[in-house]
C-alpha cells in the first residue's frame, strides 16, 4: 500500500475527568503532523477557555437529536443531562485521507467505539493517584465542589476499566506522559489501517 492510499489509524484517548486527556492530546497534535483530532459534538455549554469547533462542536439539543437520528454518530451518550456524540463521518473522512485520528472520550464512550471499530487503539490515561486527580480538578477551576466529588466517585469505576484498553499512559509529569503518548502514536513502518463497522 502506498503512503497516499494508506488508511489512517484511530486512537481513542480516555480516562477519568481531569486526568489530562485534553492537555496531552493538544501536545501530541503539535508533534505529529499526520494526527488529526475528530471533534465531539456536545449540548453542554462551553467553558471559558473552550472554542467552538476546536474543543467541541457546541450544539442545541434539537440539532443533536437531528444528527443522532441521521446516524451521524459513531457513539453517543448522555452524561449528567448533557449529550455527547463522536462524529462518524469526520473520523471516516480524515482516515480515508490518510490521517491518523484521535478521539478524546470518556471511558464508556471509548469502550463503545471499540465495539464499533475493534481495531481502534484505546489509550487509558492514568493519574498518579486519586488525590492528585482531585488536585488537578480543583486547579483546573472549571467545576464546583459537588461536580468534582461526582467526577471522583466515577473515577474509581473508570480506573477499573483500564484493563480493557490497549495502552496505558501514566500522566505523572507532562513531559513523560507526552513522550509516551507520542511514542505509541508514531507511525510504524507500513500501514495498519483498520475498518469501522458502524
Ligand atoms: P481532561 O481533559 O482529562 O479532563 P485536562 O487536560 O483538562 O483533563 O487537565 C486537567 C487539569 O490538570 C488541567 O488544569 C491541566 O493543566 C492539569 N494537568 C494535566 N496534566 C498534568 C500533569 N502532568 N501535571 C500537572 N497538572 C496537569
Amino acid at each position: 500500500m502506498t503512503e497516499s492510499s494508506r488508511q489512517g489509524r484511530l486512537f481513542v484517548v480516555s480516562g477519568p475527568s481531569g486526568v489530562g486527556k485534553g492537555t496531552l492530546v493538544a501536545e501530541a497534535l503539535k508533534k505529529l503532523p499526520h494526527l488529526r483530532r475528530a471533534v465531539t459534538y456536545t449540548t453542554r455549554p462551553p467553558r471559558k477557555s473552550e472554542r467552538d469547533g476546536q474543543d467541541y462542536h457546541f450544539v442545541s439539543v434539537e440539532r443533536f437529536e437531528r444528527l443522532k437520528d441521521e446516524g451521524m454518530f459513531l457513539e453517543w451518550a448522555e452524561v449528567y443531562g448533557n449529550f455527547y456524540g463522536s462524529p462518524k463521518y469526520d473520523v471516516e473522512r480524515l482516515r480515508l485521507d490518510g490521517n491518523d485520528v484521535v478521539l478524546v472520550l470518556d471511558v464508556k464512550g471509548a469502550l463503545a467505539v471499540k465495539r464499533q471499530c475493534p481495531d481502534a487503539k484505546l489509550v487509558f490515561i492514568e493519574p498518579p493517584s486519586l488525590g492528585e486527580l482531585r488536585q488537578r480538578l480543583k486547579e483546573r477551576g472549571t467545576d464546583p465542589p459537588d461536580v468534582i466529588a461526582r467526577r471522583l466517585a466515577k473515577a474509581q469505576w473508570e480506573m477499573e476499566q483500564a484493563l480493557h484498553f490497549d495502552h496505558r499512559v501514566l500522566n505523572d509529569t507532562l513531559e513523560n506522559a507526552v513522550n509516551k503518548l507520542v511514542g505509541l502514536m508514531q507511525r510504524p513502518d507500513g500501514g495498519d489501517g483498520c475498518e469501522c463497522h458502524a
